[in-house]
């Protein structure tokens, strides 16, 4: 494709997701395909012969679109919002077509500088602890996901508690992981892929009204696996939980952690990038004092298309130790010299994209009030939705709800715990098939309950109002 037959095709593109994000809402929510349904539309063989673009996007249309869930539709209020906004898909385009792999500074020196600065820059906006800049002895790096700095977190603490001893010679010692029930899969999955094995995550007792993780339980089971001669690692404190954004006590996890010297990670990756609002900067309390590692994921709620994770460290040193790894071809004078920072060093994969022109495409099209106002907006739809749902009697809103997402139920009368489970997630499957809305649910000792998370860019009043009728009238 020459430069200009990509001009050309280009702009057919912008057109078509201009296009598609201006009628968005003649799409059901979710798809509506059945499984195998676009595999068996597809030709089985690749073509010999290129084709016009065109069929591409013909294809697009008629084929792929049937099977693609609309999460930017304003009335996706399943799992988090995965935000795409037009600066951050600008911006990957722009990452897409310098076609840069910034493994190391020297392959291309903005790549790591522009991600420097972002990452500092989204630290300040999130009024995160000085310790994170880069330019003290922390920093800040984009990973492709949470998963994935949860396990960079893992390695360096594994670093930290053998002294090096598991980078060079494998684990031999029993190195345990804590978590709570309603910590996310990824850091038993991070704990699984470093060696840990999964016989070695505790997982710690959470209170029951709040779901926060129970300290007092903590400290038995670190004490109990020292007696027993294992190394306590790390604990995972959560801020915001996957299945109802309950807040973990960051500060006194962190000073159980400080008394034993276990690595805190702070997983914040939906909740995290609330703290753009200084009305919301609580939610940190102790991550300044007690976090080893932190991370949050502008690609949920912060208005940046997927993928953007930003993991800061308080001390760069124990990740870069056990990642980094410099072969002959990668040698080179500038990191040589250790004036630069090669991102390769903090994260799993060698290579890695050009991610930060859209963080800094998105920071700077909105600017910290625009960032500010969008947190904002999903909070008060938030609340304005579980008001709702508080008056009907005929359900019931779990509280708190600090963010953007509101957990609720239907009350069923006479119907054991097993059959009104089943009843709530038969509506919920009955709202979803409608087409006019997608929720997702959670349980929550043993009742299942409905999710609405809000806070998509195009979700308005309207369609918050709507989805509450049509979850009243299915009911
Ligand atoms: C969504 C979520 C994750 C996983 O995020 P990915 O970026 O998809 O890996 C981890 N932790 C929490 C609390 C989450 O909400």
């Amino acid at each position: 494709m020459s430069p200009e037959e990509f001009r050309e095709h280009g702009k057919q593109v912008v057109d078509w997701i201009a296009d598609y994000l201006s009628t968005i809402e003649s799409h059901p929510v979710r798809s509506q395909a059945l499984p195998g349904e676009v595999r068996a539309a597809l030709p089985a063989h690749p073509p010999e012969h290129g084709e016009p673009y065109r069929n591409v996007l013909d294809d697009l249309e008629s084929l792929v679109l049937p099977g693609v869930t609309h999460w930017q539709h304003p009335s996706f209020f399943a799992y988090f919002p995965a935000n795409a906004t037009g600066p951050a898909i600008l911006g990957d385009l722009l990452s897409a077509g310098l076609g840069v792999q910034g493994m190391v500074w020297a392959t291309s020196p903005a790549c790591t500088e522009l991600e420097t600065v972002v990452v500092d820059w989204l630290a300040e906006l999130l009024g995160l602890p000085d310790g994170f800049r880069t330019d003290s002895a922390g920093g800040g790096v984009i990973q492709d996901s949470a998963s994935s700095a949860s396990l960079v977190a893992v390695l360096a603490a594994l670093h930290r508690a053998s002294s090096g001893s598991v980078g060079a010679e494998g684990i031999d010692g029993r190195y345990t992981l804590y978590v709570s029930s309603q910590t996310h899969s990824a850091l038993e999955k991070a704990g699984r892929i470093a060696g840990i094995g999964a016989a070695n995550v505790r997982v710690v007792d959470v209170d029951k009204a709040t779901l926060a993780m129970d300290v007092a339980h903590l400290r038995t089971l670190v004490e109990a696996d020292l007696a027993a001669g294992a190394v306590p690692t790390l604990v995972c404190a959560t801020i915001g939980t996957t299945s109802t954004t309950a807040i973990d006590p960051v500060a006194e996890i962190g000073g159980l952690c400080r008394e034993y010297g276990i690595w805190l990670h702070v997983d914040a990756a939906y909740a995290g990038v609330a703290a753009v609002c200084p009305e919301l900067r609580w939610i940190n309390d102790g991550v300044a004092e007690y976090a080893d590692s932190y991370a949050t994921n502008p690609h949920k709620w912060l208005l940046t298309n997927f993928d953007c994770t930003v993991l800061w460290m308080a001390d760069r040193a124990p990740m870069v130790d056990a990642l980094s790894i410099l072969p002959e071809f990668l040698r080179n004078s500038a990191t040589d010299s250790g004036a630069v920072i090669d991102y390769r060093d903090w994260q799993v994969p060698l290579g890695r994209r050009f991610r930060a022109l859209k963080l800094w495409s998105v920071i700077r099209w909105y600017g910290a009030e625009g960032l500010r106002a969008h947190i904002r907006d999903g909070i008060a739809l938030a609340a304005e939705f579980a008001a709702l749902v508080r008056a009907d009697p005929g359900f019931e809103l779990r509280e708190p709800h600090p963010f953007g997402l509101a957990c609720f139920r239907p009350l069923w009368t006479d119907l054991d715990r097993e059959a009104a489970n089943a009843k709530t997630l038969a509506l919920m499957e009955r709202l979803n098939d409608s087409g006019s809305l997608y929720l997702s649910h959670t349980k929550v000792d043993g009742q299942v309950l409905l999710r609405m998370a809000i806070g998509g860019p195009a979700t308005r009043r309207q369609h918050v109002i709507e989805a509450w009728e049509h979850i009243r009238a299915a009911r």
